[in-house]
């Protein structure tokens, strides 16, 4: 038995499970389970891990029953549906790691669009800035800013368990941001330079249409945006201006489709400069705004 024949059966019982990506989460799956790198499976993809004499097993192999019994276990509940992410444990972003779990939203690559127009924006001025990550979850945004633009971030989430989420990763990343449990601005009396969120934004019927990775494993509170998927939208713009200072500037992320929405319910609360900003499909994905 060798690494190859391993990933192959993986990418087998994926495949009939109706993974998608079958090939690569196999893949991915086994370099965690066996503690090895991609360079590491190249190079002793067909070394029998079995078969080998007694003292003479391949030095990248730790612990082949424990390794065995990891990757077995990784696609059992690949083949379920739950989110790679989740298994593995982790999910970059920005190119950090982020620790993850049931309780936060996997973060999106769309979402680095969000951080990438922040700091496109703000060129140069950003440090020392204070920023509000509303909806939070793993923190991926707020920690993203302050790790890469030296902004002062305050992370917030309604969940306390996301919030455990994103302190351990402010821990290891930025440790320096601040963590508020607050459903949205509840228990946030003051005022920042720059409020960001991706809240949630899914319309309550589309969620059931979703993969199963997402409609069954991802939480709810953290995709439901409402019979329109705009509610957190008319909340954030209609209690963020009393929350950000002169000159202040918003953030959103938004569904695909939400753009002239969002920027809509935007103006209405007398925000003004609002721009709809493109992802890397060509979709409008983040809405920017300066408070009025
Ligand atoms: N801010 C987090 C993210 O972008 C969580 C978003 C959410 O829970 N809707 O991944």
């Amino acid at each position: 038995m060798t690494l190859r024949d391993l990933a192959r059966m993986g990418e087998q019982n994926l495949t009939a499970a109706g993974v998608p990506d079958a090939k690569h989460d196999a893949m991915a799956l086994l370099l965690e389970s066996f503690g090895i790198t991609k360079s590491d499976y190249v190079l002793h993809g067909e070394t029998d891990l079995i078969g080998t004499a007694p003292g003479t097993k391949p030095s990248f192999v730790k612990d082949l029953a424990a390794s065995l019994e990891k990757y077995r276990e990784g696609i059992r509940r690949r083949s379920e549906r739950e989110p790679l992410q989740q298994i593995l444990g982790t999910a970059p972003f920005m190119g950090f790691e982020f620790s993850v779990d049931e309780n936060v939203l996997v973060p999106r690559g769309d979402t680095e669009v969000l951080v990438e127009t922040v700091i496109g924006d703000l060129q140069g001025q950003t440090p020392g800035l204070t920023c509000l990550d509303l909806c939070t979850g793993s923190g991926c945004i707020g920690i993203s800013l302050a790790k890469l633009a030296g902004m002062e971030v305050t992370l917030s989430d309604i969940s306390e368990a996301a919030l455990a989420v994103a302190y351990k990763n402010a821990s290891v990343l930025a440790p320096q941001c601040s963590l508020v449990q607050s459903d949205l601005f509840e228990n946030i009396p003051q005022r920042f330079d720059l409020i960001v969120s991706n809240p949630p934004y899914i319309r309550d019927d589309v969620i059931e249409t979703l993969d199963p990775e997402v409609r069954a494993y991802e939480p709810r509170t953290a995709l439901s945006g409402g019979a329109d998927g705009l509610s957190f939208y008319r909340r954030i713009a209609a209690d963020a201006p009393a929350h950000l200072r002169e000159n202040g500037r918003l953030y959103l992320e938004i569904g695909f489709d939400q753009g002239k929405d969002v920027s809509r319910i935007l103006t209405e609360n007398g925000f003004t400069d609002v721009k709809v900003h493109k992802d890397y499909c060509g979709n409008d994905r983040v809405v920017s705004a300066a408070k009025g």
